[in-house]
């Protein structure tokens, strides 16, 4: 029994353990097996394999049971277009964490269909349902835990100003905080603790936030915490301190604490601030010296990834295009496979990359 079958069965009720988790964790080897195929069958092709733990989905019947969607630009994601690019991009396994949904069931749906690809992943806390009452956002994702079908959490908004496409449609509604020290992040920090689920953040970088981010990190230091998007900087006048010195500090005090690459290209303006907001890129558009140095001395803490959502869904090419050519291609081999899919293996299945 891998250590995170373990935990999920040590919380489960003696029911479960009598019943469904001899059989949850032959269903987890199986999937492992069946991922660690398509990985290796990439290699085998002199390919270097993405495995992207950053994506939203949105199903159709969330579509259909949410019309607000689609009156604020959203759409449902094209399931057989993600495959078709996922075999041309060389994607062996995405992690769709479910927005606008009761629970992560359709995660769980999308991992039936396509079992070999797709990463049973908890709710996306990037719809209302996080935001009006993180506590029951939680409390849904540890029973989704519980089932022991799931390898991953979701991305939890605690501070996040509106993306791109809603600052550009006048979207204000996106502009979201959830205390990192409240309830919710609480519960949220400890479940990752007591399962070993790593989970993702989106937390924009500014002075003030830092100590709270820190207080919780120090409080638990089991958590598995992935803050999404190295160094985008919305507000430059509101980051004094954050850079690669001080990452390296997180890096250093903080052993289960990851960063993923989910970033714009170098030249990109955030409109509402008008800041070149990719501070991981330098004039050049290289990825920046110093960023180029910490990584490649901590290559297990970052990972590639593509920050897919429906809304932007025919930009994937590009973004992981981007990731490839203007991101990856700056590290030695080693590093860029660590980055690439090992460290996102060691995430979802606990153990290395062998
Ligand atoms: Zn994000």
């Amino acid at each position: 029994m891998d250590r995170r079958t373990a935990c999920l069965a040590a919380m489960a009720t003696p029911w479960l353990l009598a019943h469904g988790v001899a059989r949850a964790q032959d269903a987890r080897l199986s999937t492992v097996s069946a991922w660690r195929r398509r990985v290796q069958a990439m290699l085998d092709r002199g390919r270097l394999p993405l495995i992207d733990l950053q994506a939203t989905y949105i199903s159709e019947a969330s579509v259909q049971a949410n019309p607000g969607i689609v009156r604020t630009g959203g759409k449902a994601t094209d399931v057989a277009q993600m495959v078709r690019w996922m075999d041309e991009l060389d994607i062996a396994l995405l992690a769709f964490a479910p927005a606008f949904a009761p629970s992560g069931e359709p995660s769980l749906a999308l991992h039936r269909e396509h079992p070999d690809r797709f990463i049973p992943t908890t709710n996306s806390g990037e719809f209302a349902r996080w935001w009006n009452d993180p506590v029951a956002f939680v409390r849904q994702s540890a029973a989704d835990l519980q089932t022991g079908a799931y390898y991953f959490m979701g991305e939890h908004e605690f501070r996040h100003y509106p993306s791109p496409e809603q600052a550009a449609a006048g979207q204000t509604a996106r502009d979201i905080t959830v205390d990192i020290q409240g309830p919710g992040g609480k519960a949220l920090f400890e479940l990752s603790a007591r399962t070993g689920m790593a989970f993702q953040i989106h937390y924009e970088i500014e002075d003030k936030l830092l100590p709270p981010l820190e207080a919780m990190l120090q409080a638990h230091p089991q958590a598995r915490v992935i803050w999404c998007h190295l160094g985008q900087v919305r507000y430059p006048e509101r980051n004094t301190r954050y850079g690669p010195a001080y990452v390296r500090g997180l890096i250093e005090r903080f052993e289960h604490l990851h960063f993923d690459l989910a970033v714009a290209r170098a030249s990109f303006v955030y409109k509402p601030s008008g800041a070149r907001d990719s501070t991981l890129f330098d004039a050049g558009g290289r990825v920046a010296e110093g960023w180029r140095q910490l990584i490649e001395e901590h290559p297990r803490r970052f990972l590639a990834a593509s920050d897919y959502r429906p809304a932007v869904e025919k930009n994937y090419p590009h973004q992981i295009g981007h990731q490839r050519q203007e991101i990856l291609a700056a590290f030695t081999p080693a590093t860029q496979r660590k980055l690439a899919f090992e460290n996102a293996w060691r995430l979802i299945t606990g153990s290395d990359w062998a």
